[in-house]
């Protein structure tokens, strides 16, 4: 049976509850619906105090923006936007159109069309998630997708040069310096001076992961990518200061940010919960990281590894660190998380900020049915068929007539009966 030797707090109310979120978001939605940008600029406003002539950038101003980021940050993101794109592109070549011929002159087809316009939208509320602009945008581009509409807030009224620069690099068609629930609403249902997208994809807080489900149907999204989660499965090999650093590093996130240690080892849970303590004394991040710990974080010793992948698995976290002596064990036996990160050479920040998969991710919960981001994602898999010999189509017509009269459809039913009689012997009934 697993012990629990640190449990959340039951109920954070340094935090807005599901239902003050959906509220908030729910009003921003119907008031950008009925008044456009007017809304837009209020909201703004009031959430990130941001009202510039327009939201979208021009290419001069980009050009500037560009300019001012210095030329190691700039080789930074080249780096990362290939390994990004790489391993992106080797995705696209796992996605295949085919035909199969079922019947003789019978061909049944696949084909992958590319979401022809896409919003990404690249969080910097806290911080400049330069980064998420590689995943969303990038991406897509390997896709093919023709109109990408980049968003991403100013932080604390100031432009992000860096995540500016990268989302120009990454290929984004529209760039806008606009956040929150008013980017997300702005980009499905259309402004004056925006048009609307067939898909958004990108992670955010509370908000955006709310207006995005919200606005589901409407518009197509990526996924529920939500506030950072993290899970580090250790063994008693693991060392516990990599083990406290690590569950700290995707706790920084933000004060909602679940940190959970799930470990064999009550000597290592221990020894980690200590480091946490000390390494928060001075941290620059403390005031997200502190509170995210204290408030989410969760500390679990099982008797066994199995048992560990299995309370691994019923959390469905979005990063899961494996620091175990056999960490691909958790590649066989784990099915639900966002990403593994297997072993200590590896971590769940490398994944965020440089290795090349993509960060944007499953959470709370949403990895029991769904990956994080992909190629695939911003890709349409349609089907089409064709007949071109008679027999075959007379064959179908007939089992169709009679396979639509089951179910009570007589005008499908009568499309078969055409072709049966069309190009076989048989003979109209109505
Ligand atoms: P953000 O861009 O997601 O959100 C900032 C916006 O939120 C602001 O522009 C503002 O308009 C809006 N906002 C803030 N307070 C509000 C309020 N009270 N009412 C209405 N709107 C409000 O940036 P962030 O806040 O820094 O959050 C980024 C999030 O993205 C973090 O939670 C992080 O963990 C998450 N993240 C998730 C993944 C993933 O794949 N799941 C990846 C990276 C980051």
């Amino acid at each position: 049976m697993p012990t629990y030797l640190k449990k959340p707090d039951a109920v954070d109310k340094s935090i807005a509850s599901d239902d003050e979120v959906k509220a908030v978001v729910s009003d921003v939605i119907a008031d950008i619906r009925a008044n456009g940008d007017a809304a837009v600029r209020k909201y703004s406003e009031k959430f990130d105090k941001w009202s510039p002539k327009s939201f979208r950038l021009s290419h001069a101003q980009i050009e500037e923006i560009v300019a001012g980021v210095p030329e190691q940050v700039i080789k930074d993101i080249e780096f990362v936007q290939t390994q990004v794109r790489n391993f992106a592109t080797k995705q696209r070549e796992s996605i295949t159109d085919f035909e199969v011929e079922t019947l003789p002159g019978v061909t049944l087809g696949q084909k992958n069309v590319p979401v022809q316009a896409v919003g990404a939208y690249i969080p910097g509320g806290r911080y400049p998630l330069t980064a998420s602009a590689h995943m969303t945008i990038v991406t897509a581009k390997v896709a093919g997708v023709p109109r990408v509409a980049a968003c991403t807030p100013p932080i604390r009224g100031e432009i992000p040069a860096a995540t500016i620069a990268a989302m120009a690099m990454a290929g984004a068609d529209e760039i806008y310096l606009l956040g929150g629930v008013q980017a997300v609403a702005a980009l499905t249902v259309g402004t004056e001076t925006i048009a609307p997208v067939n898909l958004l994809a990108g992670p955010g807080n509370a908000y955006v992961a709310e207006a995005k489900r919200t606005l589901f149907g409407e518009v197509g999204i990526d996924l529920f990518a939500g506030p950072t989660e993290i899970l580090v499965i250790a063994d008693d090999g693991a060392d516990p200061f990599v083990v406290a650093v690590d569950l700290l590093s995707q706790a920084e996130h933000g004060p909602d940010s679940p940190a959970v240690l799930v470990t064999t080892s009550e000597t290592v849970a221990r020894r980690a919960i200590e480091h946490i303590d000390q390494i928060l004394v001075d941290m620059p991040t403390r005031d997200m990281a502190e509170p995210a710990w204290r408030n989410h974080g969760e500390v679990v010793v099982t008797d066994t590894l199995d048992e560990a992948f299995a309370v691994a698995d019923s959390y469905a976290s979005e990063h899961v660190q494996v620091l175990t002596a056999n960490p691909r064990q958790a590649l066989e036996k784990m099915k639900n998380f966002g990403a593994l990160f297997l072993g200590e050479g590896t971590c769940v920040s490398y994944g965020d900020k440089v290795i090349g998969t993509n960060h944007v991710l499953p959470t709370r919960g949403s990895a029991r049915f769904t990956g994080g981001l992909w190629v695939g994602k911003y890709l349409k898999t349609v089907t089409y068929q064709e007949v071109t010999n008679t027999e075959s189509s007379a064959l179908l017509g007939e089992l169709c007539g009679r396979a639509a009269r089951v179910e009570l459809f007589e005008g499908h039913a009568r499309s078969g009966d055409v072709r049966a009689a069309k190009y076989g012997d048989a003979k109209l009934a109505w």
